[in-house]
């Protein structure tokens, strides 16, 4: 059956405002769109666990940096309706730019301490657009669940984070990575990739199973693990390193042994694309 679709913040409410009246418990699945089975893992989990699942399609300007990719975005609605229709979502809530950000709006959410690090420093401001954002999508269409990738794993920590300052009722879930069978974390940027790109892209989960390897063997150094990383990722003269990065897993600060949970975070450029991926190591 084909979603509902509500392009506007008062037909999504009056939609999901029917369905919590019924008591039925909703989950949210945010995102930019172009969906692919990283998307589908999120929806298929939120679909099982709640009565109602409303996925949003919103490429969010706030998020991105001057000089980087908002315009050239991959968009693809048609498909994105197909795809959501085969999996039973009911409600998708796709709205213009002008509907979400009047452009008088003067407030931003701004979490002050894990979008410091990783991500934080080449991209500054993306997380105040993230979390103004997904603030706005709760305060739109409440749901009870909403379900983020480990694939953005700094995302999901800022937001859980977010989520526990700000005492908002939502459950904030986390999901594995969804990887192509050679090991490259499914995103919608890998569409940005030449043939020759998409090989070497490899490099960066192949650096990550490596260093799960050597931590299996009882690597517990961070420099060492680092540079495990930068050995295997040197090896692909297309890729450059942007960072790696072994950090709590839940605060997000650096850390020297891995004596805690912990997170092997990378960020590449590959081409135009700019890719990122981890790992999560406890000990
Ligand atoms: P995006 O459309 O890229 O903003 O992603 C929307 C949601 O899908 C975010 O919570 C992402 O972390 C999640 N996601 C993207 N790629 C993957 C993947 N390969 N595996 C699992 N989740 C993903």
């Amino acid at each position: 059956m084909k979603p509902n679709i509500a392009t506007r913040v008062a037909e999504a409410r009056k939609f999901l405002k029917r369905k919590s009246e019924a008591g039925f418990t909703i989950g949210l699945v945010p995102t930019m769109g172009f969906l692919h089975e990283g998307h589908l893992s999120l929806v298929r989990r939120a679909r099982r666990e709640n009565d109602t699942c409303v996925v949003s399609i919103f490429v969010n300007p706030l998020q991105f940096g001057p000089s980087e990719d908002f315009d050239a975005y991959p968009r693809d609605m048609d498909r994105d309706l197909d795809l959501l229709a085969s999996e039973g979502v009911e409600l998708v809530f796709s709205p213009g730019v002008k509907e979400v950000f009047s452009c008088d709006c003067s407030t931003i959410v701004s979490e002050k301490k894990l979008s410091g690090f990783l991500c934080g420093s080449a991209r500054p401001g993306h997380f105040d657009g993230v979390c103004t954002i997904v603030l706005k999508l709760f305060n739109i269409l409440r749901p009870d669940r909403a379900y983020f990738g480990e694939k953005d794993y700094q995302q999901l920590q800022v937001i859980r984070r977010m989520v526990r300052d700000l005492d908002m009722e939502v459950e904030v879930i986390g999901c594995p990575i969804v990887r192509e069978e050679d090991g490259l974390a499914l995103s919608s940027r890998n569409t940005y990739l030449s043939e020759a790109e998409r090989e070497q892209a490899l490099a960066l989960s192949r650096a990550l199973g490596e260093v799960r390897s050597v931590f299996a063997d009882g690597e517990r150094d961070c420099r060492s693990i680092l540079a495990v990383v930068r050995k295997v990722v040197g090896s692909y003269p297309m890729v450059r390193l942007e960072y790696a990065e072994v950090c709590d897993a839940e605060d997000l600060s650096p850390v020297e042994r891995v004596d805690r949970k912990v997170v092997v975070a990378l960020a590449a450029r590959v081409g135009r694309a700019r890719l990122i991926d981890n790992t999560v190591l406890a000990p």
